[in-house]
């Protein structure tokens, strides 16, 4: 090598040499990095701009599904697509209908239009329904008093398995 004779450096020249070759690979090195950084943040912003098309591209697919529905004229070569779009909907329609179908209901106990169980008012008309369950009842704790001590000792007291009768009997 040349560099170390003995006991001391003898060529600073090839010392400083070397330490300027690692300073070097070192600022490389870094610099590399740096790119490497810019890089990174480079393919996030492409990725950024490629969403941006891409909700661009559906927003016109919007506007032209819009027109088709409404039975305006659009492109030929798409028609199909949107037909496509308009089967799917027109499925999604059948789940959902299916679902709410059967979901337990009520009926509105002002207008009669049918209602799901637990709403507590009318979707048509408005009114406040009053078969709504027990736990969740505060408007009817003033009015229903008269109910409630028409002669209902339990839960049971409509199946005839009541205490009142247990009570009857003992008496
Ligand atoms: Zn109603």
């Amino acid at each position: 090598m040349g560099m170390y004779a003995g006991e001391e450096w003898t060529d600073m020249t090839d010392f400083e040499s070397a330490m300027k070759k690692v300073a070097d690979v070192l600022h490389a090195a870094a610099r590399k990095s740096g790119e490497i950084l810019e890089n990174t943040k480079m393919s996030y912003n492409i990725s950024m701009e490629r969403d941006k098309i891409t909700k661009i591209q559906n927003k016109i697919g919007e506007k032209f599904y819009k027109i088709f529905k409404d039975g305006g004229a659009v492109p030929e070569h798409i028609v199909d697509d949107l037909a496509a779009i308009a089967a799917i909907e027109e499925t999604i329609r059948t789940m959902e209908k299916t679902i709410a179908d059967s979901k337990p209901f009520k009926f509105c106990s002002d207008c009669g239009a049918k209602l799901e169980l637990n709403d507590i008012y009318c979707a048509k008309c408005g009114a406040k329904q009053h078969d709504i369950s027990p736990a969740s009842d505060e408007e009817d704790s003033d009015d229903s008093d008269d109910s409630a001590d028409s002669g209902e000792c339990c839960d049971e007291h409509d199946k005839g398995e009541c205490c009142s009768e247990d009570e009857k009997s003992e008496d």
